[in-house]
């Protein structure tokens, strides 16, 4: 076995051991965050990322060229749940960075809460991500807000928390289910109504927007910048 750092991406690795897997580096060695694989190299613990278990994995094995979580930035999480995907980041940001997980579902948060414990660099948010104002005494100025709640009004979500929380420079990054928005329309078109939505505001711009098929069939990742 070998693990070699991601050709783009700094704190994601491969693990090459008969096949080539996505893995972050444990901020927390001994500790598991969900039922995930861990492989020892060279005295550092790896946790293997499954595409198939996060749509963030599937967005870099898809080759995702913006990838703004890096070590020491803010994140604001819309739709954390136990904690899957921001485990991973979790351990990007390391010790400096900061991830406000906000998450409505009591039962799900309820798993997120020993991860937050083990990791420190995770914040519990229960509320709604519909309502930002209930969390900004809170949240501060962040560098990301990313955003995966499945629902109708995702792109609405996403304006109004980036508004309230993103630095200008950050980045907004939204994975969407095509079905959650209108399942009559091809997912292209959904995408593209997202797009419309947030850039039409006049603040944000499109970066890029991968497709997650084969991981995740009719879902997309977007990126955005905010310029104003
Ligand atoms: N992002 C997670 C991961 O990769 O580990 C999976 C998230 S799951 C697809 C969607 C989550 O969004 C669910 O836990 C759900 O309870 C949450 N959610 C749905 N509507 C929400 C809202 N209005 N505010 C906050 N969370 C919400």
């Amino acid at each position: 076995m070998r693990v070699k750092p991601h050709e783009r991406i700094p704190g994601v690795f491969w693990i090459l051991d008969g096949k080539k897997l996505l893995a972050t580096k444990n901020l927390v060695p001994g500790h598991r965050s969900y039922d995930e694989v861990v492989k020892k190299y060279k005295g550092e613990e790896y946790r293997v990322w499954s595409p198939k278990r996060s749509k963030l994995a599937a967005a870099i094995m898809n080759g995702v060229r913006t990838f703004p979580f890096k070590r020491g930035k803010k994140v604001l999480y819309l739709g954390i749940a136990s904690g899957t995907t921001a485990s991973h980041i979790s351990d990007i940001l390391g010790r400096d960075g900061i991830i406000y997980g906000v998450e409505v579902a009591h039962r799900v948060i309820r798993e997120l809460l020993p991860v937050a414990e083990a990791r420190k660099n995770i914040i519990p948010v229960m509320e709604s991500a519909r309502r930002p104002e209930n969390y900004s005494w809170l949240v501060e100025e962040v560098d990301v807000v990313y955003e995966d709640v499945a629902q109708p009004d995702q792109a609405r979500i996403l304006i109004n928390n980036m508004d309230l929380f993103l630095r200008k420079g950050g980045h907004g990054v939204i994975a969407v289910k095509a079905s959650s928005i209108d399942v009559t329309l091809p997912p292209k078109k959904v995408y593209a109504m997202v797009e419309r939505e947030v850039v039409s505001t006049g603040r944000y711009r499109l970066v890029e927007r991968v497709n997650l098929a084969p991981y995740d069939p009719k879902h997309a990742m977007i990126v955005f910048k905010k310029v104003s």
